[in-house]
């Protein structure tokens, strides 16, 4: 088994007199700023004018220009969204690393994809926790933390994994559990992840089921509660103990045919495709395409979005949950990005 790394396995002095900037006050960049801050750390913030850095400030932050921030720390944490990296680490950070700084991320796509080649005089390191930044925030207010990925890409100090590991620490994430990967593995899995089975693939099946219930004359009401409504049910069993604990939950009439046609639905054809993602994203051709969809403003992640936002199962939903308020709990209307 991978080795996991707790509290007490971590050293944490080698960050204890190094500046810390965070560049980006999102989802991530608002839990590492205040969990970093409240584990001992000297931290600044680095952004662009904006709603986010009135709620930098609001929460107490020094925050400067991104160049500003960069110029001032000893680590430089990005977090600004995936596509935005490349021009903001060209305009702002780039000139502003000094020579042993250490430049790290949450992700590991502009490195691996070299979109962003790093001076060679540098640490560069990754932290990547498994969860949305408001849980990672949410947990360790609770005392608690979320599991996180961390990895060296390159190590000119000689400390580059004890200072990716005192970062994990003091964002919570230690007590929880720490473990090694390598920017392409951390990259290659989360974007295959989100695609063939977390975002992708399960919003494809939920609208399978959902329309194939409608077009044979169900209502819309009763396939939504079927194929979108219990979903969360039955994840959260798989979550605590399993799909045994699932499936010890359900009916037994459920688990026969969880045997019986699950395999009928994701077969071996299905496998094939989901090889050829993963072949896409290992070959750089995924990458490609969605930086070229960047370049030219999105033309047709807007076009789909929109036509995805007016599928009936939506509107139906909308309706639906209007009548369940219990479903929309302050907090996790708020986590809305598991990326
Ligand atoms: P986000 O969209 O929530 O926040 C981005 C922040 O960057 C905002 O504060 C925004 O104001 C700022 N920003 C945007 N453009 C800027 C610019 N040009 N100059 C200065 N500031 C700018 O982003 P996020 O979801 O927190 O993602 C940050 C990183 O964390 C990404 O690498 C992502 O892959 C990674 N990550 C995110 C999650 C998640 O739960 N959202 C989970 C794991 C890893
Ligand atoms: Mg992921
Ligand atoms: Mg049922
Ligand atoms: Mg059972
Ligand atoms: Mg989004
Ligand atoms: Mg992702």
């Amino acid at each position: 088994m991978t080795k996991v790394r707790y509290e007490n396995d971590i050293q944490t002095e080698v960050l204890k007199d190094k500046k810390i900037a965070v560049v980006g006050y999102g989802s991530q960049g608002h839990a590492h700023a205040l969990n970093l801050r409240e584990s001992g750390y000297d931290v600044v913030v680095g952004l662009r004018p904006g709603k986010s850095q009135q709620k930098a400030e609001e929460d107490g932050f020094d925050v400067h220009s991104v160049a500003e921030a960069v110029s001032q720390a000893d680590v430089v944490m990005v977090l600004l969204p995936d596509e935005h990296q490349t021009a903001v680490y060209t305009e702002s950070i780039k000139s502003n690393l000094q020579p042993g700084n250490a430049i790290a991320f949450a992700h590991g796509f502009n490195i691996h994809f070299s979109q962003i080649v790093p001076p060679e005089d540098v640490d560069v390191f990754l932290v990547a926790p498994k969860g949305p930044g408001h849980l990672v925030r949410r947990t360790y207010e609770g005392g608690a933390g979320v599991p996180a990925l961390f990895g060296v890409y390159q190590d000119v100090t000689g400390n580059a994994a004890e200072l990716a590991l005192a970062y994990a620490q003091g964002i919570g994430a230690a007590r929880a559990g720490v473990l090694e990967t390598t920017f392409q593995e951390e990259t290659e899995t989360d974007l295959f992840g989100e695609q063939a089975v977390l975002c992708g693939g399960l919003t494809s099946l939920i609208k399978a089921g959902f329309e194939t219930l409608t077009e044979a004359g169900y209502q819309p009401e009763v396939a939504y509660f079927e194929c979108l409504h219990e979903m969360k049910l039955i994840v959260d069993l798989i979550y605590e103990g399993g799909l045994e604990n699932m499936r010890y939950s359900i009916s037994d009439t459920a688990q026969w045919g969880d045997f019986a046609s699950g395999p009928r639905i994701v077969d071996e054809d299905t496998k094939a495709r989901m090889k050829e993602v993963l072949t896409d994203i290992q070959t750089g051709e995924f990458a490609k395409g969605w930086i070229l969809e960047n370049q030219a403003n999105r033309p047709k992640f807007n076009a789909i979005n929109k036509k995805e936002n007016n599928h009936q199962i939506e509107k139906v939903g909308k309706e639906l949950r209007e009548l369940m308020p219990f479903v929309k709990q302050p907090l996790q209307a708020k986590q809305s990005k598991q990326k």
